[in-house]
């Protein structure tokens, strides 16, 4: 579903080189709730960034759906796109729309009909417990309420990889495990490919079937759960 093929990628300020991510090589599985752990800095958000182009990396290959993404025309790379949702750890909701436009803006911009939005926009507000926020502003959300919003809007348009930086890293443990219990429905009800990047090993734990290790832009270690962290 995702592969990225000795992928590499240098940052130069004034004069400074930073070599984030430094010959990843990983293969995630359709389906997979895969998992990327390690300290600030190690190249986590470089590497996620990578998936949708928000970073290109300056070697190597980024296969989606077994689309190369770097060979891809700027039409083709949409389309790719469109299939990939994305949550943040800050949420990134727009604070002067209520929850029922933060969740059908993406469709509004792909100039998907109103009847069509409200009917999604609906599904998703109930699928993430939030069907009777629709009127409200994030601002009169807690943390969680925010998330899942946020979720709601990376699944508006029907992604099939769904993108998570730091997802619950702003939220209280007892909130991180609600908000990963609705993460594995919708892998197993949507069959969402999900990609985590974390620096919370109880999140690892809690959910991936497969997690790599990153250390100064390498991956150090990759593997099941069990074979990852059951080192006597
Ligand atoms: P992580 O997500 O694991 O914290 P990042 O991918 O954000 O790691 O950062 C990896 C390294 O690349 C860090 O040393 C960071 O300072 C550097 N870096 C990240 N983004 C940029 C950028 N846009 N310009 C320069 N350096 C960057
Ligand atoms: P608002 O209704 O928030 O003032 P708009 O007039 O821009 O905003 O709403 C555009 C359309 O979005 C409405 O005609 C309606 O179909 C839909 N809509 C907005 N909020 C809701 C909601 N809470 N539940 C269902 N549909 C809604």
């Amino acid at each position: 579903m995702i592969e990225f093929q000795n992928i590499s990628k240098t940052y130069t300020t004034n004069d400074r080189k930073i070599t984030a991510v430094d010959q990843v090589n990983l293969s995630i599985d359709r389906g997979e709730i895969f998992g990327v752990i390690g300290f600030s800095g190690a190249g986590k958000s470089t590497l996620i960034r990578c998936v949708n182009l928000l970073e290109r990396p300056d070697i190597g290959k980024v296969l989606v759906n077994h689309n190369d993404l770097l060979s891809l025309s700027k039409s083709e790379l949409i389309d790719v796109r469109r299939k990939i949702g994305m949550i943040f750890q800050h949420f990134n909701l727009l604070e002067s729309k209520t929850v029922f436009h933060n969740v059908g803006f993406p469709l509004s911009l792909a100039g998907v009909p109103r009847a069509k939005i409200k009917q999604k926009v609906e599904e998703l507000l109930a699928f993430v417990g939030l069907a009777d926020k629709a009127d409200h502003y994030p601002e009169q959300l807690s943390g969680g309420q925010k998330q899942r919003v946020g979720i709601a809007r990376a699944l508006a348009t029907d992604p099939e990889i769904l993108l998570c930086d730091e997802a619950t890293s702003a939220l209280d443990p007892q909130t991180t495990s609600s908000i990963l219990d609705l993460l594995r429905k919708v892998r197993d009800e949507y069959h969402i490919t999900i990609l985590m990047i974390t620096h919370e090993m109880q999140v690892i734990k809690e959910i991936c079937d497969r997690v790599a290790v990153m250390e100064e832009g390498r991956v150090i270690e990759e593997g099941s759960i069990f074979d990852v962290f059951s080192n006597p």
